[in-house]
């Protein structure tokens, strides 16, 4: 059993609790509401690791149910291609093939590897989907509970960076360059699989839904009769809650899934430069126009740090973040320059 705090739809977090015991759970309730003909709908099932959770309005159960079915679907399906659990997923087949070689992938591999490369390009290599050997490594550590060895950090660092993953978009090929090579999607792939099962929804013409993967959500169209979808963002007491609607909203840190070394506590999100998981106890949430943004960007920002992290958020267009700090007990927090603007913008929409 894991608990999960996640910024959430409604006041005040939610914690989720999510058995990992594979079994497609398909809760669904609705709530009348009376001045609408659309009710209110709730389907949880858990995939890629987490619960996902659909909130939903739609006409009657039956429209709800096909649509959050096909979503759940599309998820399951995004899970067999970008999963670094599952020795059979597309992404871990192309690892096996030998290097310089290119490799025909699937559209959706081709799209979340190329959004991956585009933050890696963007963070100078602080987002870096090849980092999978790094990850191995620290998984190994948090299993022993001890680092790994010089020999075994060289060896990792031989197979990591992201310019050793070249990608063809005419052919729609990937090729990794060097020996050992191991992807990792797990810092975008959740947002990724949220935004998808949006568009299901959508092409069942539910556009007022929202897709919740743990901290990664995607937000379609407002409820009926409001602004947005109320979200509570992870941060202090003061933090106000925003109104989104079309958009993404992902929270990243090392609150959960961390390990403590002689007195040191390294995250699970990998600096790429030293190899190690991140100490520098940064929780960050990051507002885009989609969750693949917004789940891609939080990653990045953990990495880059505070400073750097909000002036590339201030650099790209309907970005922004909030991030907190921990320091010697002492909570802060720190916005993005556009954090207000963006979430008062999406209030005076519509
Ligand atoms: P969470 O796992 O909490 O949902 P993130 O979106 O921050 O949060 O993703 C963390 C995951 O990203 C790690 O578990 C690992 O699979 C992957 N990862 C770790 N370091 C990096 C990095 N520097 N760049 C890209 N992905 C990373
Ligand atoms: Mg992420």
């Amino acid at each position: 059993m894991r608990e999960t705090t996640i910024a959430v739809p409604g006041l005040g977090f939610m914690r989720i609790f999510s058995a990992l015991t594979g079994l497609l759970l398909l809760v669904g309730c609705a709530t009348d509401r009376s001045a609408s003909s659309l009710h209110r709908y709730e389907f949880s099932s858990p995939h890629m690791g987490t619960l996902f959770t659909i909130t939903l309005y739609a006409p009657d159960d039956a429209t709800a149910k096909t649509a959050v079915t096909a979503a759940f679907a599309r998820v399951a399906e995004l899970d067999a291609i970008m999963s670094d659990y599952q020795a059979d997923s597309e992404l871990m087949r192309l690892c096996d093939q030998p290097p310089g070689t290119p490799v025909p992938i699937s559209a959706d591999l081709f799209q979340a590897l190329q959004v991956s490369q585009e933050f890696a390009r963007l963070s100078g290599g602080a987002f870096d989907v090849t980092v999978g050997p790094f990850v191995r490594l620290w998984r190994f550590s948090r299993k022993r509970k001890i680092l790994p060895t010089p020999a075994e950090m060289e060896t990792a660092r031989a197979a990591v960076g992201w310019r050793k993953l070249r990608l063809d978009p005419n052919a729609r090929t990937a090729t990794l360059l060097v020996p050992n090579m191991r992807l990792d999607l797990g810092g975008i792939g959740k947002g990724y699989a949220a935004d998808q099962a949006l568009t299901v929804l959508r092409k069942h013409g539910l556009s007022r839904a929202l897709v919740a993967a743990s901290g990664d959500i995607a937000i379609g169209d407002p409820p009926p009769g409001e602004r947005g979808w109320k979200i509570a963002i992870a941060g202090l007491d003061s933090t106000p809650n925003a109104i989104l609607h079309n958009a993404g909203v992902s929270t990243s840190g090392d609150t959960e899934q961390f390990v403590e070394i002689s007195g040191v506590r390294y995250s699970h999100i990998v600096d790429p430069t030293t190899g190690l998981g991140l100490t520098n106890h940064l929780q960050d949430t990051v507002i885009a126009p989609n969750a693949t943004t917004s789940d891609g960007l939080d990653t990045t920002v953990n990495v880059l740090g505070r400073d750097r992290g909000l002036k590339l958020v201030d650099s790209l267009p309907h970005t922004a973040a909030l991030i907190l700090t921990e320091e010697k007990g002492v909570k802060r927090s720190f916005a993005s320059k556009g954090f207000g603007r963006l979430a008062k913008a999406q209030r005076n929409r519509d």
